[in-house]
């Protein structure tokens, strides 16, 4: 792999090296919980991707429950969240890349953007980026005997496709579906108007946007941000690392807009 084939663009592809899978010890805890005050849950694998895992949220309702995003699949999601709640959750994929749609499969209620549907009912290794990534995606072992060689994602055909202004409704909270494309085709943020609160997926996460994928496209990317920019967020929880306030999000669009906008860049208006 070149670490510009990795997930983070490159930032951890360093932990890597020389590293055998066979080499790894199996992992006393796999995933982590943080509650936040407001029901919303943060989980993690912390031995996926050094400290590029990605990130779950799960956000209890009245009526239903929201997941955002599954993770890698190696164990099982669904037995953490009977943790929080019995009740099965809306499952929603921000997007198509393998660490965030493992555990889909294991919910009955699955949601994704149209663009990228086709990916979750058959998520093989290429489009997914697990190809490029299984030789280093995990610095422990889920379980003793655990193949790295023979893991995969699971098809999760979606139960509904979601477009941008639809809404994700949990009886006393409402996400609204924003279609953010750039990173990938089928990227989605999920917004909290009550709340102030964006489920920014991989559209926004600390560091530089990520649009160097087979299917990313830099002037969808660059629309996608101009829109973000514009909204009154006060918190962004997103898809890897920790949450973000509006000033730093909005200082990642500034600098990757102008980055962008430099003469001669193919990119540039
Ligand atoms: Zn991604
Ligand atoms: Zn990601």
């Amino acid at each position: 792999m070149t670490p510009d084939q990795s997930l983070d663009g490159g930032r951890t592809a360093v932990r890597f090296h020389g590293r055998s899978p066979l080499a790894l010890e199996v992992a006393e805890r796999w995933f982590e919980l943080r509650r936040f005050s407001d029901d919303v849950t943060l989980i993690r694998e912390p031995h996926v991707f050094g400290a590029a895992y990605a990130n779950m949220w799960h956000v209890r309702g009245r009526d239903k429950d929201l997941l955002l995003d599954t993770g890698t699949g190696v164990l099982s999601l669904r037995a953490q969240v009977a943790q929080l709640t019995e009740r099965p959750p809306v499952c929603v994929a921000s997007h198509t890349h393998f660490d965030h749609i493992g555990g889909h499969h294991e919910f009955e209620e699955r949601l994704v953007h149209a663009a990228e549907a086709d990916i979750l009912a058959a998520p093989d290794d290429e489009r997914t980026l697990l190809s490029a990534n299984r030789e280093a995606c995990f610095q422990a072992l889920p379980y003793a005997g655990f193949d790295i060689g023979r893991y995969g994602i699971a098809a999760a055909p979606a139960t509904r496709l979601v477009a941008e202004g639809d809404i994700v409704d949990l009886g006393d909270r409402h996400f609204e579906v924003m279609h953010l494309p750039g990173h990938s085709p089928g990227s989605i943020c999920l917004w909290e108007a009550a709340t102030r609160t964006l489920l920014s997926g991989d559209v926004v996460t600390e560091g530089a946007p990520i649009d160097e994928h087979y299917h990313s496209d830099i002037p969808d990317y660059i629309a996608s941000l101009e829109r973000l920019r514009d909204l009154p967020a006060e918190i962004v929880h997103p898809g890897h690392y920790e949450s973000l306030g509006r000033p730093r999000m909005v200082e990642i669009i500034d600098d990757y807009l102008a980055g962008k906008r430099k003469p001669g860049c193919p990119a540039a208006p």
